[in-house]
């Protein structure tokens, strides 16, 4: 491990946060397998996607499409056997919802019963089948995407109607508090919600992925049951 900052590659950055993964998983006693890393390259070149995959990064997550179709066709399909699987996490216009659905593998950022039909419509003309997140908005922030959590019900008994969708899970993006115990309890509750919803019996089975955690709290919500961390700058760097 090299010291100080500036020599520091993504393969080191990687390997403190594969640790630092493997610890929390240890300490909530759940196996490392249960919890996929995401690896946010939003803003970073085409370059630092590749230097991820060398590295053994497989997931990538990018918040806007258009800069995601870029980088798909940059890196084309080299590699065989070693295509990434690209998550989208930020937010998606239903105009987008055809380009999404051809260029990603998972949608994280579902917030409305419209938005979720464009895209069930759309995985019907292309003949695939899109594992999908419902995205909360437990802070109440207006200006951050997502449903609140009483309309959580409703929205996810839709869309898991929707016959080219897999309702996967929920996501969310908690307000930023430096001290990571700050975000426990939002996280604490989106875990609380999901299992609600399962009680409620208004999701299937295939319900149960917790999309939250990020660079400065991510092992917290490991512990709090997290099943994908979306890790941006932690690995790539600062985004400037
Ligand atoms: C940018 C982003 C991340 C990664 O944030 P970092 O703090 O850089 O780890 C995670 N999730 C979403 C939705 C994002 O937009």
């Amino acid at each position: 491990m090299v010291a100080g900052g500036a020599m520091e590659t993504l393969a080191d950055r990687l390997a403190v946060i594969e640790a630092r993964i493997e610890a929390a998983c240890r300490r909530a006693g759940r196996a490392r397998e249960s919890v996929t890393l995401i690896g946010v390259s939003k803003t970073f070149p085409v370059e630092a996607v590749r230097e991820a995959l060398a590295a053994g990064i497989r997931v990538l997550g990018e918040n806007r499409v258009q800069e995601a179709a870029e980088k798909i066709a940059q890196l084309g399909h080299s590699e065989p056997g070693c295509r990434p699987e690209w998550h989208l996490i930020g937010h998606l216009q239903s105009n987008k919802a055809r380009w999404a659905v051809e260029l990603f593998d998972r949608i994280h950022s579902i917030d409305s019963v419209k938005l979720a039909e464009k895209v069930d419509a759309a995985c019907q003309e292309t003949g695939k089948r899109m594992p999908v997140f419902i995205e909360i908005n437990l802070g109440g922030e207006a200006s951050k995407a997502g449903v609140p959590e009483d309309e959580a019900p409703a929205l996810c008994h839709r869309v898991s109607e929707l016959e080219h969708l897999e309702l996967c899970g929920l996501m969310t993006v908690p307000p930023f508090l430096d001290d990571p115990e700050d975000v426990r309890p939002f996280f604490r509750r989106l875990s609380r919600l999901r299992d609600h919803l399962l009680a409620l019996g208004v999701v299937g089975p295939a319900f149960r992925d917790l999309s939250m955690g990020m660079s400065h709290d991510f092992e917290t919500a490991i512990e709090e049951g997290a099943t994908f961390v979306r890790v941006g700058t932690a690995l790539f760097g600062s985004r400037g």
